[in-house]
């Protein structure tokens, strides 16, 4: 598969994290989902509530990466900024999309609720930006290109800040899409995992020997959580048959 080496940055936005309230796992997540499809994560940023500084860090992120993974700031508060902040730097003015703006009002009135107004900018997204839908959560995610001098561009994808929405909607919407970048629209990801227990992180890696580089296909990611062991196998192919065959060997 012709694939072309993209680089990454991951964007933590909130005052919780520069204040050091709360430790930035989102990063964390999003590195290891990126390095396994293959991607370099080049730099990582912490940024607080403000939108200038918002505004300043995309377009740094936005020259020197090719796609941007920001969490946080969707919310529909006012220290909530990263949709007004991806505008200014995307030169696009929000639009209300009435589809999502329906599919916000409905949560609330299944749980019971009027929508309050203020969750209206949820709706809201630049000009040209496509939408990241949010299967759990009221705040949708951007997906938004900033053009470059170059006449190259890159792309911004901002997701909720809370751990389960991001989760799932970057395994579901952000990774399928980054694979279409990385070699056309016709390119499947399918992902296995297996768990260990009883076994030693050091031992498990020296058994698994080349099977995790890092330039191996597919590429098999290794994490270890309390006594669990997890091998993430993420195949890329041009049919989710040639994905399955691809995971099976492995
Ligand atoms: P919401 O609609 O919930 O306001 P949001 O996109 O505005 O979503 P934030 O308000 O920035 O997200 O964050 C919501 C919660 O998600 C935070 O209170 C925090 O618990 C968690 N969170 C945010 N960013 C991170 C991060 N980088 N790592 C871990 N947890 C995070």
């Amino acid at each position: 598969m012709p694939t072309t080496p993209l680089t990454a940055e991951v964007i933590s936005i909130g005052d919780e994290m520069t204040s050091g309230a709360r430790l930035d796992t989102n990063a964390q997540w999003l590195s290891r989902r990126l390095a396994d499809l293959g991607i370099e994560v080049a730099f990582h940023s912490t940024v607080g509530d403000a939108m200038q500084r918002n505004i300043d860090v995309f377009r740094i992120a936005a020259a020197r990466a090719d796609l941007v993974v920001c969490t946080g700031g969707l919310g529909p508060t006012r220290d909530d900024l990263t949709r007004q902040a991806l505008s200014a730097v995307a030169h696009q003015p929000l639009e209300l999309r009435q589809p999502s703006l329906d599919h916000i009002s409905d949560l609330f009135h299944r749980r019971g609720r009027e929508m309050p107004e203020r969750n209206k900018i949820q709706a809201m997204f630049p000009v040209g930006s496509l939408e990241i839908f949010n299967p759990q959560g009221t705040a949708p995610g951007v997906d938004v290109q900033i053009a470059r001098d170059n006449n190259s561009a890159s792309r911004i994808f901002a997701l909720p800040g809370v751990p389960a929405e991001m989760k799932r909607m970057f395994d579901e919407t952000v990774s399928p899409r980054i694979v279409s970048m990385m070699g056309g629209d016709d390119h499947h990801i399918e992902q296995y995992v297996m768990k260990f227990f009883g076994v030693g992180e050091s031992e498990m890696e020296q058994r698994l020997g080349d099977m995790i580089s890092r330039d191996r296909q597919p590429r098999v990611g290794i994490t270890v959580s309390a006594a669990t062991i997890s091998l993430r196998i993420t195949a890329i192919g041009s049919s989710p048959v040639e994905c399955h065959t691809q995971i099976e060997n492995t």
